[in-house]
C-alpha cells in the first residue's frame, strides 16, 4: 500500500483538532447559566447581522444611463424631480417636446454621504451625461446625415437659400449635384444648428468655422498664404466678394473642406458666332516666328449656335452644342508667317518689343534670397501691356502670386509671361500679333505697386528677358 499523501493527512489532523475545540467550547457552554447562554447567542447574532445591514442597505440613489452610473442622488425623488425639471427646461429652450435619448434607471446604493451631489450639482452632471432629443430634421447628402435643424421648414429654407448663393443667369435649371434629401427625425439637442449656421456649415463644408476679418493692407493672396489655404478656395467659400477690392473689417470665412452640396445650373442659350476663316498658310524665312502678313484678308462666316451650359457652384464645367446653323461661310484668308526662331536670333537682329513703357526697377536674377525669374517694369496703373511678339496665347488667368497674368507661346519653344496685371483682354487659345494689347498694368497677386512684372521663358527655362529686348 502506498504511504498516503502529505496534503490528506494535514486535512485529517485540522478537522480532528476542529471537533477537539467544538468538545471544549460545548463543555464551557453547557457550564454557564441560562442567562449567560442567551447573551451569548444574541451577542453572537448581532455581530453577523449588523455589518451586513450596514452592508447591504441603500443610503443615496444612482442614476443609471444605459446601466452606467452618471450621478448620485440623496434619494430617489430627488433625482427623478431634478430630472424632470431639467428635461422640463430643455423642452422650453428647444421651443418643442425634449426627450432623453438613454435608458434611465434609479437604484439605492450604499455611498460615503459626501459623495452624495446636491440639486444644483446634479443637474448639472445630468445635463452634461445625457443626450437630449427633440423632433427635427436632417438634410441627407448622398444618403448621410449631414446637417440637422429644428424642422422641416429650416432644412428647406436652407436648400432654397444654397440655390442664391451663386450667380444665375437667366433660363438656369437649378439643382444638386449630390443626392439631397429632407428627412423629419429626431435629433440630438447639441448638434441642431440654427439656419444662419447651418447655411455656413453647408457652404464651408466644415462646422469648425474661422472667421478671418480683413485688416488695413490686408491683400487676398497674403491671407491665403498665410492660413494656408488655396486662394480659388477662399474666392469659392466667400460668394460675392471682389478679391481684387477688401474692404476692412469685412469677414472672410475660411476652410480647407470644399461644400457639403453642389449647386448645379443648365441653361441653353443660342448666339450668334463668327465662323473663323480658314487660313491658307505660306511660309517666309525672313520674318520672326509668330510674326505674319496677311496677303489677302478672309470674311469670317456666321452661325447660329444652341449650346447647353453646365455651371457647379458658379463655374462653367460643360458646354454642349445642341444644334448650329450656318448662316454664311467664311472665305479663306492668305498669309505669309515666319519661321526665325527666337532663339536663334538671339544676338541677331530680330528683337522683342517692349512690353510696356517703363523703367527696369528689379532686373533677372538673385534678389532677397530668391530667383527672380523676370524683370520688373515700373509702368502706371492701366497702361497697355502688349504682346512682345506674335504668338498663341497659352495661359490667361489668376495664376497664384503672379495675380492676373497670360502666357504668350511664340514657337521655337520662346514662352512670354505677363503678371500683375489688372485686367485680362486676350483668352486662351487666342492668336496675338506683335504690339497686340493683351492686357493693362496693375497689382494683383504677390505685388506692391502697380508694375509689369515680364518673364522669357526659352524651352521651359526663364532667361534674362534684356537678352531678346532692344
Ligand atoms: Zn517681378
Amino acid at each position: 500500500m502506498p504511504p498516503r499523501p502529505e496534503g490528506q493527512r494535514r486535512l485529517r489532523l485540522e478537522i480532528t483538532v476542529f471537533f477537539a475545540y467544538c468538545l471544549i467550547f460545548q463543555q464551557w457552554f453547557l457550564k454557564q447559566s441560562m442567562l449567560r447562554r442567551v447573551g451569548f447567542v444574541v451577542g453572537l447574532y448581532l455581530a453577523i447581522t449588523i455589518p451586513l445591514y450596514v452592508a447591504f442597505h441603500s443610503n443615496a440613489c444612482a442614476v443609471m444611463a444605459n446601466g452606467r452610473i452618471i450621478a448620485v442622488a440623496a434619494d430617489e425623488n430627488i433625482a427623478r424631480k431634478v430630472m424632470g425639471d431639467l428635461v422640463k427646461f430643455k423642452t422650453s429652450e428647444a421651443g418643442r417636446p425634449v426627450d432623453v435619448l438613454e435608458k434611465i434607471k434609479y437604484k439605492g446604493i450604499r455611498i460615503n454621504q459626501q459623495d452624495v451631489l446636491d440639486q444644483e450639482a446634479l443637474r448639472e452632471e445630468l445635463a452634461s451625461a445625457l443626450t437630449f432629443k427633440a423632433k427635427g430634421a436632417a438634410i441627407l447628402v448622398n444618403g448621410e446625415q449631414k446637417v440637422f435643424l429644428k424642422d422641416i421648414q429650416d432644412a428647406e429654407a436652407l436648400l432654397a437659400w444654397l440655390k442664391t448663393v451663386y450667380p444665375v443667369e437667366p433660363g438656369d435649371q437649378l439643382g444638386f449635384k449630390e443626392t439631397v434629401e429632407v428627412v423629419e427625425t429626431p435629433v440630438d439637442l447639441e448638434n441642431t444648428l440654427d439656419l444662419a449656421t447651418a447655411q455656413r456649415q453647408v457652404l464651408l463644408g466644415t462646422n469648425k468655422i474661422v472667421e478671418y476679418k480683413v485688416k488695413d493692407g490686408d491683400n487676398l493672396w497674403d491671407i491665403a498664404r498665410a492660413v494656408k489655404i488655396d486662394l480659388d478656395q477662399i474666392i469659392f467659400t466667400n460668394p460675392g466678394m471682389d478679391p481684387e477690392n477688401l474692404e476692412i473689417d469685412q469677414v472672410l470665412y475660411l476652410s480647407k473642406e470644399a461644400p457639403l452640396i453642389t449647386v448645379t445650373a443648365t441653361r441653353e442659350t443660342t448666339v450668334d458666332e463668327k465662323i473663323p476663316c480658314p487660313v491658307d498658310v505660306r511660309y517666309d524665312d525672313k520674318l520672326l516666328l509668330g510674326e505674319k502678313e496677311v496677303i489677302t484678308e478672309g470674311v469670317p462666316g456666321e452661325k447660329t449656335v444652341t449650346y447647353r451650359i453646365s455651371r457647379e457652384n458658379g463655374f462653367e464645367t460643360g458646354r454642349e452644342i445642341l444644334s448650329q446653323i450656318v448662316k454664311r461661310e467664311p472665305t479663306t484668308e492668305v498669309v505669309v508667317k515666319g519661321t526665325i526662331t527666337m532663339v536663334a536670333s538671339r544676338g541677331g537682329s530680330v528683337r522683342l518689343a517692349w512690353p510696356c513703357d517703363g523703367d527696369i526697377v528689379s532686373p533677372f536674377g538673385m534678389r532677397w534670397g530668391r530667383m527672380h525669374e523676370g524683370i520688373d517694369l515700373d509702368a502706371s496703373y492701366g497702361s497697355d501691356v502688349v504682346a512682345v511678339a506674335g504668338g498663341t496665347v497659352v495661359s490667361a488667368g489668376w495664376d497664384g502670386g503672379y495675380g492676373k497674368q497670360v502666357q504668350i507661346s511664340h514657337g521655337g519653344g520662346l514662352v512670354t509671361r505677363y503678371a500683375h496685371l489688372s485686367s485680362i483682354e486676350v483668352s486662351v487659345g487666342e492668336s496675338v500679333d506683335r504690339g497686340d494689347v493683351i492686357g493693362l498694368v496693375g497689382s494683383t497677386g504677390n505685388s506692391t505697386g502697380p508694375h509689369l512684372h515680364f518673364e522669357t521663358i526659352v524651352g521651359g527655362v526663364p532667361r534674362d528677358p534684356t537678352n531678346y529686348l532692344p
